[in-house]
């Protein structure tokens, strides 16, 4: 079986694991007050959708 000829370093394994987040995938900054908010959802903070306002707090 092929072996990994040197140790991965701290750096390398740290680089390879830059796209992994914490974050839930599908989230997206609010256009509107810069909240988080799940794509193709209304925003919970302010309640708009694609520019306007679709829910009354
Ligand atoms: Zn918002």
């Amino acid at each position: 079986m092929a072996v990994p000829k040197r140790k991965t370093s701290t750096t390398r394994k740290n680089m390879r694991r830059t796209h992994k987040k914490l974050t839930v995938p599908g989230m997206v900054e609010c256009p509107e007050c810069g909240e988080m908010k799940l794509s193709h959802r209304v925003c919970k903070e302010c309640g708009s959708y694609k520019g306007k306002e679709v829910v009354s707090k």
